[in-house]
């Protein structure tokens, strides 16, 4: 793994910046992106920033059959003249561990950390300036031995490709509806809930169809096995404030383990307001709302950082959280976390790193 020499090759055409407050999600990416690749004799091989090409691969490369493939998300934000990570380390980390689920060679994560702020570096003029806006970073590994025996590709990419995003809520933080999954299942424990993995997400999708056409924004998972225990919504993690105290679903294995979450957990802690990890049916939630101590909802994640919940519907019932509006404790969850992020407020965590 050592003595992998970073090869640069500057692309000759430089597009246009987008107008980021316009652009979707996900559709424009920049010039340049960092490729490396893995051979089972060699080890991770030949880092390179090239640039933004697609790919070429075999039709019998695994990625396209059995699904071997890990990502993972985190945004640069803008800050003056400065360019901000946050906790990247993180999702190197969780990148291995997402990896090891399956069956992938780990990385080194510190070697890779390296490689990123350089592609970063680069492409600094891509790092967007208005409030809210900000550089998607997407890191991923696929299988692409062309092989279609079912085992563990012998050979494998990691990518990393940059997209400007705009701001996830453009007219302040507004409260989405939210409807509680009673048919599928995302994940179960002993799966491959807790990795970032693509077959998680396709799978999701009739679920997210039914909640689009009832209205809603997104699905709340419940536990697979007893269809009771709350686990997570779309690509966040769940909080409720009942009563004072902060809870959220334990890290069971099928739920997987967010950055924000932990970045949230720390900053309750921190302000002395009781949090605990533990298991929560949907019926105690309902016995919360009806005895009007559930004062708050909100998911959390990379995307929108804290996304109030303004209401839950499960089996036709339905929950109306705070008066479909933001939370006091929502509001200043989201304000501290950009605030740090954006390097407006004091970072005493020591949760950013600032890209040379
Ligand atoms: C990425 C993701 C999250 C949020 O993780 P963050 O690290 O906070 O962005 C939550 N749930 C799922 C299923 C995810 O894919």
């Amino acid at each position: 793994m050592k003595n992998n020499a970073l090869t640069i090759v500057e692309s000759k055409t430089k597009q246009p910046k987008p107008n980021t407050d316009q652009i979707p999600f996900g559709r424009t990416f920049t010039d340049h992106m960092f490729v490396m690749d893995y051979h089972e004799d060699r080890g991770w091989y030949e880092p390179r920033i090239v640039p933004y090409e697609p790919l070429t691969l075999d039709p019998a490369a695994m990625i396209f059959h059995y699904g071997q493939t890990v990502f993972e998300g985190l945004k640069a934000y803008r800050s003056g003249d400065r360019v901000l990570l946050f906790r990247p380390e993180k999702n190197l980390e969780r990148l291995n561990r997402s990896s090891d689920r399956l069956s992938i060679p780990p990385i080194d994560e510190e070697e890779v950390m390296g490689y990123l702020e350089e592609l970063i570096s680069l492409e600094k003029d891509w790092v967007p300036d208005t409030p809210g806006t900000s550089l998607y970073i997407r890191p991923f590994i696929i299988g692409t031995e062309p092989n279609l025996s079912v085992a563990p590709s012998k050979t494998y990419k990691l990518m990393i490709i940059l997209s400007p995003v705009g701001s996830y809520f453009s007219g302040g933080l507004t409260p989405v509806k939210i409807r509680v999954e009673d048919k599928f299942t995302r994940a179960v424990k002993g799966g491959t809930g807790m990795a970032k993995t693509a077959g998680n997400y396709s799978a999701a999708y009739q679920a997210q169809k039914q909640a689009y056409q009832e209205g809603k924004a997104d699905v709340l998972w419940l536990d697979g096995v007893e269809k009771r225990y709350i686990e997570e919504v779309g690509s966040m993690n769940i909080f409720f404030k009942i009563n004072g105290e902060v809870v959220t679903p334990a890290l069971s294995g099928s739920i997987l383990q967010g950055i924000t979450r932990m970045s949230v957990i720390e900053l309750l802690e921190k302000w002395e307001i009781p949090v605990t990890e533990r298991r929560i049916s949907i019926e105690e939630l309902y016995q919360y709302y009806e005895e009007g101590v559930l004062e708050e909802a909100f998911g959390t994640g990379t995307a929108a950082v804290i996304s109030p919940v303004g209401e839950l519907n499960w089996l036709g019932k339905e929950m109306v959280i705070n008066n479909h509006e933001i939370g006091e404790l929502s509001q200043k969850l989201y304000d501290t976390i950009t605030g740090i992020q954006t390097g407006k407020l004091e970072d005493t965590p020591g949760w950013t790193v600032e890209v040379k």
